[in-house]
């Protein structure tokens, strides 16, 4: 360690951070953490996990109206915000106190302090009014919201961090964004009764997904009552005298909520850090430039997750974490692989996906093969409720390869989660085919489309 208070000291106690500080910790190594806000970071305290229970919250709409049915009578039934907010609170702040004795049961040094960089080994934390000393650095600082300081008016706007607290639940909320953040909160805020408004720049939601899963998913949203206004902007905001907002956007329309809330993206949360002290080199949205292995431009610091801007996802800062102590602490370089990532997005119905879509697939392959099947899962015939389930593979013609998978349905991200370890095995339509349908789920789809639905070559149905 030559002189250096710790062998390892990691800037920021999220999902990364906390990882990478436990098992190095758990090596034997001397380690510190320092987290500004609450150990567990943005999966924990403002995104995944709140994000989650509020959707668990917000089927239950759905729930018990399917239950008539089923032959159930369910009484009138009300909501409790408060309730709500008060349980995930009690949940997060369990979750939080795991994660920062997870580090200190390992051994790390945990500190309640926002911490910048002073040179290449020394940080200076803040609330202690000092510095420590580092033979390596992570930075693992994640991102925050992006506050989109030139819309007027923005400042009367909330982001998902404000959302997961709201003192009390609004009547009606219109969101900006077509991510998955704000697909999901509008599920979440409609199901929980509030008169939701999606308003997106782009011509469908969810850009980086399986077009049949956009636009099922669309469909599926409006007929539920979302209104969706694509290829639209917010032109400000105003506060009226009754204290409710008004939305003006590019159509011509005003749209009158109690709420209004930004989910354009996130932005790494490099200012400040002390970078340049250090020599390390930013990208054009402040995102920390690293290698394969996640070496900054300066050699003994590296940084996982969020702040790099790659991949914004908990198991990919969490993978990094991991390859980054085999690198540096077990002597085994380790490059993530960021290849064929199962993601999902929570919305109501729910998407679950993995690997290419139908138009990544046949810009890099010649001849794709396309299984498509849309149905009403049984579960949804007595309930009475008109939804349909989208599944979908598609195929490299020539090896027979399933080059991605797309489930739109109830418990797709259950789903996605179990395919993407046969995509990630690069097996065949012929394994799907030979493996026994499980019955009656509504998975066995995936397992029993026999005969292509149609083929796409050089760009061309055929
Ligand atoms: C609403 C929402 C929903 C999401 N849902 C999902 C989901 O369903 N699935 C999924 O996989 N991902 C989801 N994500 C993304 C996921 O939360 C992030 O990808 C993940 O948390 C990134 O981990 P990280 O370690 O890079 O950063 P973070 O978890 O953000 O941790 C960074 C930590 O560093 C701290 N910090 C920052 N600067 C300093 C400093 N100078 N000194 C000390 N501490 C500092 C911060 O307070 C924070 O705690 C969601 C995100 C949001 C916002």
């Amino acid at each position: 360690m030559a002189g250096y208070d710790y062998d390892l000291f990691v800037i920021g106690g999220g999902s990364g951070g906390v990882r990478a500080a436990r098992v190095t910790a758990g090596l034997g190594k001397k380690v510190g953490i320092a987290e500004e806000s609450r150990f567990g970071g943005t999966c924990v305290v403002r995104g995944c996990v709140p994000k989650k229970l509020y959707v668990y919250a917000s089927q239950y709409s759905e729930h018990f109206e399917d239950a008539a049915g089923y032959g159930w009578t369910v009484p009138e039934v009300s909501f409790d915000w408060r309730k709500l907010v008060d349980a995930k609170e009690r949940e997060i702040t369990r979750l939080e106190a795991i994660y920062k004795s997870g580090v200190e049961k390992a051994g790390g040094t945990t500190f309640n302090s926002r911490a910048r960089l002073v040179d290449r080994h020394t940080v200076f934390l803040e609330a202690e009014n000092r510095t420590v000393t580092a033979e390596t650095i992570l930075i693992a600082v994640g991102g925050h919201t992006n506050p989109h300081a030139s819309l007027p008016g923005h400042e009367h706007c909330i982001f998902s961090t404000q959302a997961f607290d709201l003192p009390e639940l609004p009547k009606a909320i219109v969101i900006a964004g077509g991510g998955y953040i704000a697909v999901e909160f509008a599920n979440i805020f409609h199901g929980l009764g509030v008169e939701t408004t999606m308003v997106y720049r782009g011509k469908e939601i969810l850009g980086r997904f399986d077009m049949d899963m956009r636009a099922g998913l669309h469909q599926a949203m409006e007929k539920k009552g979302i209104r969706i206004l694509c290829q639209t902007i917010f032109e400000r905001i105003d506060r009226r005298p009754d204290a409710r907002l008004d939305a003006v956007l590019s159509n011509g329309e005003t749209v009158t909520a109690d709420q209004v809330m930004l989910a354009l993206g996130r932005i790494p949360n490099t200012d400040r850090l002390g970078l340049e002290a250090a020599g390390v080199k930013t990208g054009p949205v402040g995102e920390i430039e690293v290698d394969a292995y996640m070496r900054t431009s300066v050699d003994n610091i590296f940084a996982v997750g969020d702040v790099t801007n790659r991949v914004q996802l908990t198991p990919v800062a969490i993978h990094e974490a991991m390859c980054f102590v085999d690198t540096v602490f077990r002597n085994r370089p380790t490059a993530p692989d960021h290849d064929c990532i199962p993601t999902a997005v929570f919305s109501q119905p729910e998407i679950g996906t993995v690997g290419l879509s139908e138009d990544e697939a046949i810009q890099r392959f010649e001849t794709v093969d396309v299984y498509r099947a849309a149905f009403r899962p049984m579960r949804n015939i007595l309930a009475g409720r008109d939804e349909k389930m989208i599944m979908k593979l598609v195929v490299d013609n020539d090896t027979g390869v399933v080059l991605g998978a797309h489930v739109l349905g109830p418990d797709a991200g259950e789903m996605a989660q179990l395919l993407g370890i046969s995509l990630k095995a690069g097996l065949t339509k012929h394994d799907f085919d030979r493996t026994m349908a499980l019955h009656p789920t509504a998975a066995e789809e995936l397992v029993t489309m026999y005969q292509p639905s149609y083929t796409v070559r050089n760009g061309a149905r055929v």
